[in-house]
């Protein structure tokens, strides 16, 4: 049996590597410095995950990843060790009805039953904004392979507010690849909040419960620093995108994802779009509002590509966001443009 887990190790190490070599060759596709990180991770301080802390980041680094906040369930004594060491800062993950809270850095422990006790999802998203810069909703629709969240779930979301990140995609329970039919469900119920006039940065996050489920996904942050701080403000921002494998950008003006354009109905305005994937790209879309795709580009394998997509502007134009399928399907998902269209 020893030997059994071990050979099993061994070869998840060679998936990761694998990826670890993609991811690389991508980003020397990219002028522009991106991080790719995980914001949701779990160690042996959860009761339900199992790994050393220290092996976290080994996994991290073989497969890529830059940086990884370990979220764990009702514990904070993951945060001593992560304060030791240069990639990982801390998190948590409280484990509520309706939902989980996603929590990064914060001044203290969020319990069960003290702080969180009516299970009142706005107010419990409220007391963990007071004790953290960035609280963000996990696996939104529910996560692999059985937690289907009913309407009750669904519906709460929208107590939320109107300015919040997400996670669009989730890996929970996976370790051959990320995306699967909750995550597509995300991304419908993403279209719905981004409809309705809410800004909602995209996350992707592991959700691992082991090291080696680390590199399956990221999210891809843009900034200056890598640090704790610099990447939660570039997140908070929407300065980011939801990844398997490929790199994505989406500027409007010269400003960034996330950032809000004004524009006059009837004209036309310029998406400059960037996607980079080393193992080749089938696919570009932009998708605005209720989910409607505007443009298609077939990407005809290629591993990079960079344009200029001049869009019609309606009254009825809310956000553009930029979508990226691998040769190998791989997916990815930008950070919108948000359109505020003058009369
Ligand atoms: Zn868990
Ligand atoms: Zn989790």
């Amino acid at each position: 049996m020893k030997n059994h887990h071990q050979r099993l190790i061994k070869e998840l190490e060679l998936t990761k590597a694998d990826r670890g070599i993609r991811l690389k060759k991508t980003k020397k596709l990219i002028k522009k410095k991106v991080y790719a990180i995980d914001p949701h991770v779990h160690s042996k301080y959860s009761t339900d995950g199992v790994g050393e802390i220290l092996r976290f980041s080994d996994v991290a680094k073989l497969a890529g990843l830059d940086f990884l906040f370990i979220t764990d369930h009702f514990s904070r004594k993951q945060k001593e060790e992560t304060d030791k060491i240069d990639n990982l800062s801390w998190g948590q993950e409280p484990g509520i009805w309706p939902h989980h809270i996603g929590v990064l850095k914060g001044s203290k422990l969020l319990r069960y039953k003290k702080e969180l006790i009516d299970f009142d999802i706005k107010a419990d998203y409220n007391t963990a904004r007071q004790i953290s810069p960035f609280v963000f909703l996990p696996h939104p629709t529910g996560f692999y392979p059985k937690a289907v969240y009913n309407k009750h779930q669904l519906d709460s979301i929208w107590e939320l507010g109107d300015d919040f990140p997400m996670e669009v995609i989730n890996a929970a329970g996976k370790l051959s690849r990320g995306w699967d039919e909750f995550n597509a469900k995300n991304i419908i119920y993403w279209d719905k909040l981004l409809s309705a006039k809410k800004k909602i940065q995209p996350l992707a996050g592991s959700d691992t419960h082991l090291p080696e489920g680390v590199g399956l996904v990221f999210t891809g942050v843009y900034c200056s620093k890598l640090n704790d701080d610099c990447l939660i403000s570039a997140m908070k921002a929407g300065n980011c995108f939801a990844s398997e494998t490929s790199i994505l950008n989406l500027t409007c003006k010269g400003k960034p994802m996330g950032s809000t354009i004004k524009a006059k109905c009837g004209t036309k305005i310029d998406l400059e779009i960037t996607i980079a994937d080393s193992a080749g790209l089938k696919e570009a879309r932009i998708v605005t509002t209720n989910g409607r795709v505007v443009k298609k580009i077939n990407l005809e394998g290629k591993t990079f590509i960079n344009a200029k997509i001049p869009l019609k502007i309606s009254s009825k134009t809310l956000y553009y966001r930029l979508e990226s399928v691998a040769s190998d399907d791989m997916r990815g998902f930008s950070s919108p443009i948000y359109i505020l269209p003058q009369p």
